[in-house]
């Protein structure tokens, strides 16, 4: 470890400063000695510059600092018939202030251009420039969106609850004659990823209308009035089209709660969503137009979206589960090869929490892989590869025999060993210390239950195993190498660890505190509207709270020392072992333990073969390379 010197530049000025700098005493002792040959007075800097006699020229004047008024200087060096100028203060400051006069002048004129680009970048011309209030609209039309409900999958209730949309667009006539009043508002509610720009394509690809698009983000600008403005162009172009979808993206960015937020309400954003609201009051049910937007924040959406009329039906549009995972697959392994081995089934129990996005990109990265390796057809390595790829990032050469490569592989046995010894664990998938892009040096993975992920039902024995798991990696250093020589390659481990802890403190009522729920999830400061986070509890809960996680963490850590002690030579077998083949798969490590002790070792539980899932507990090295 190196402990970084001053830098050299900060060491340099330094001793400079000391040569040249004298004390006014020297100073004077200096004109007494008749050694001063010329002196520079800058008054306003209330310094003197001087040279000494066989002072070289290309050295560097001696500079002394000087009291507030020397008249008594000037007299003295008038007597003493030293040559002395007065540099007068101005000439400096003359220049700076010419350039900044220049740079301010750059910089309003840089502001104009860009005001001008923004105002023009739409559809308008040159013409448009200072046409404000009438900047053209920049939302997307499509005649044909090309999408239909088969395109699709996993989310069949959204389906079916849209279908109706459908109908109304493609038949209006038919509700409107017996008084049938038709929604105007769809409001699509669900996170990043999950199909609902899709969904909505779908719908207007179904009925045969136009899709117009916008993302609520385009609407806010610079300018106060031109987000409502592009609604009014929104909305009249819509109703020359109609019947038609219209697609508001990201929502919350306008329709957040008004007067709420840091900095008090936003106009430009009020005005556009009182306009949009406007719009949607302002056309009959059955204009034939129909809006639906869609939100990841449906919590900070201001309330005068939701009442009827409006946004009044919401779809919500989950990450899929085990069967919408398959489903999905099915969808995009439709148009690309794959050999008859692959089972989707197996890529969809090894994916929990993807989204459709997540397993699009998956089949694609895999195809991606199956051409660079010239083959005809994706196989389950690609597949194998690409969840690794995309969940973990890309392989890098291994490491050479180092110090660092041994810490890691200590550090991820200890994760793995735990993995396979403690009870309530999911089992080990693999073990590796071959380093991925983005600064993991290696990994230990288990595989989850399926059950357990899709249903989110976490017992509070799992998550202390979780616990005891992710501090196995910190353990297994303290153990070989002791206190002194640990790493800040657990720093993620212990930031999961601290959430964890936490969690089951505040969040599940898992402590002594009790069973109570003493934080929401999801109580961070967003601009929307609460300003703080609302705690439930006193300062003195809060310290009890920090008083149990910590308990618990302790508590785990002792556990995770104690299994790590007591294995020590089995925990030295396995890591020659991996030092020798970089990777230990699930069951050959287990095969392992059990040669190498008459430790029980869990069977994993598989209903069919193995399903590793991502979110492994990797090494963490981008926080900079680790000591040699
Ligand atoms: P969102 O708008 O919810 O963020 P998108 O609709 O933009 O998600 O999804 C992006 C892409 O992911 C889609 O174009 C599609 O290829 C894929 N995708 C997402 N969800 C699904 C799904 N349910 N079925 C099929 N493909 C999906
Ligand atoms: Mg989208
Ligand atoms: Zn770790």
């Amino acid at each position: 470890m190196c402990f970084a010197p001053l830098s050299p530049g900060l060491a340099q000025s330094g001793s400079d400063a000391n040569e040249t700098v004298v004390s006014y005493s020297e100073f004077l002792q200096d004109l007494q000695d008749k050694k001063v040959t010329k002196v520079d007075l800058y008054q306003e800097q209330r310094l003197a510059k001087f040279r000494l006699e066989g002072q070289s020229e290309s050295d560097p004047p001696k500079e002394v600092y000087l009291f507030d008024r020397n008249p008594e200087l000037v007299e003295y060096l008038r007597r003493s018939g030293v040559s002395f100028t007065v540099v007068p203060a101005g000439n400096d400051r003359a220049v700076v202030g010419l350039i900044s006069n220049l740079m301010l002048g750059f910089f309003i004129l840089f502001i104009f251009l860009m005001i001008i680009r923004r105002t023009s970048s739409g559809s308008g011309g040159p013409g448009q420039i200072l046409n404000f209030g009438k900047s053209r609209a920049r939302f997307q039309i499509e005649a044909e969106t090309g999408v239909t409900f088969g395109d699709v999958a996993g989310i069949e209730e959204a389906k079916e609850e849209l279908q109706e949309v459908v109908t109304f667009l493609k038949n209006a006539e038919k509700f409107t004659a017996v008084g049938a009043r038709i929604p105007k508002g769809v409001l699509l509610i669900g996170p990043p990823g999950t199909g609902k720009t899709l969904l909505a394509k779908a719908i207007a690809g179904e009925a045969g209308v136009p899709f117009f698009s916008i993302s609520g983000s385009e609407f806010v600008e610079m300018f106060v009035g031109v987000g409502a403005s592009r609604v009014r162009d929104l909305f009249k172009k819509a109703k020359e089209s109609a019947p038609c979808l219209v697609f508001i993206d990201e929502i919350d960015a306008v329709g957040r709660q008004r007067g709420a937020g840091i900095g008090g309400g936003n106009d430009e954003r009020e005005q556009t969503l009182n306009q949009l609201l406007t719009e949607m009051d302002g056309f009959e049910g059955n204009t034939g137009i129909i809006v639906i937007a869609a939100t990841n924040r449906p919590d900070v959406l201001d309330s005068a979206l939701l009442r009827p009329g409006r946004f009044d039906r919401q779809i919500t549009v989950d990450l899929p589960s085990y069967k919408g995972r398959r489903q999905i697959l099915d969808v995009h392994a439709r148009d690309k090869k794959v050999a008859d081995d692959v089972s989707l089934d197996t890529i969809a129990r090894r994916t929990p929490g993807f989204s459709g996005a997540e397993l699009a990109n998956l089949l694609n990265e895999a195809a991606i892989l199956t051409a660079r390796r010239h083959k005809k057809a994706i196989t389950t390595l690609e597949i194998d590869d690409a969840i690794d790829r995309v969940t973990i990032g890309l392989t890098l050469t291994p490491l050479l025999d180092s110090k660092k490569k041994w810490l890691i592989a200590y550090h991820e046995v200890g994760h793995a060993l735990l993995m396979t010894l403690l009870k309530n664990s999911d089992p080990l998938n693999k073990v590796t210390i071959i380093p991925r892009s983005g600064g993991v040096g290696g990994f230990a993975q288990q595989v989850f239950d399926e059950d357990r992920v899709d249903s989110g039902l976490y017992t509070r024995a799992w998550l202390l195993d979780q616990i005891t798991i992710l501090l196995g990696g910190r353990s297994a250093e303290v153990e070989v190498f002791g206190d002194a020589e640990v790493t800040i390659g657990a720093s993620s481990d212990l930031r999961a660890v601290a959430n964890l802890a936490r969690e089951m403190v505040t969040r599940y009522g898992m402590s002594d505190l009790g069973h109570l729920a003493l934080e929401t999830p999801g109580n961070e400061v967003f601009l929307g509207r609460d300003l703080m986070p609302r705690s439930e509890y006193s300062e003195e809960v809060a310290v009890q709270i920090d008083r149990q996680v910590r308990q618990i963490v302790s508590h785990c850590y002792d556990i995770a020392r104690k299994l790590i002690r007591d294995h020590r030579l089995l925990m030295d077998k396995l890591v020659d072992v991996l030092l020798e083949q970089e990777t230990i798969e699930g069951d050959q490590f287990r095969e392992l333990v059990r040669q190498y002790s008459d430790l029980p070792v869990k069977e994993p539980s598989w209903h069919s073969p193995p399903v590793p899932t991502p979110a492994p507990v990797a090494y963490d090295l981008s926080h900079g390379p680790i000591a040699e």
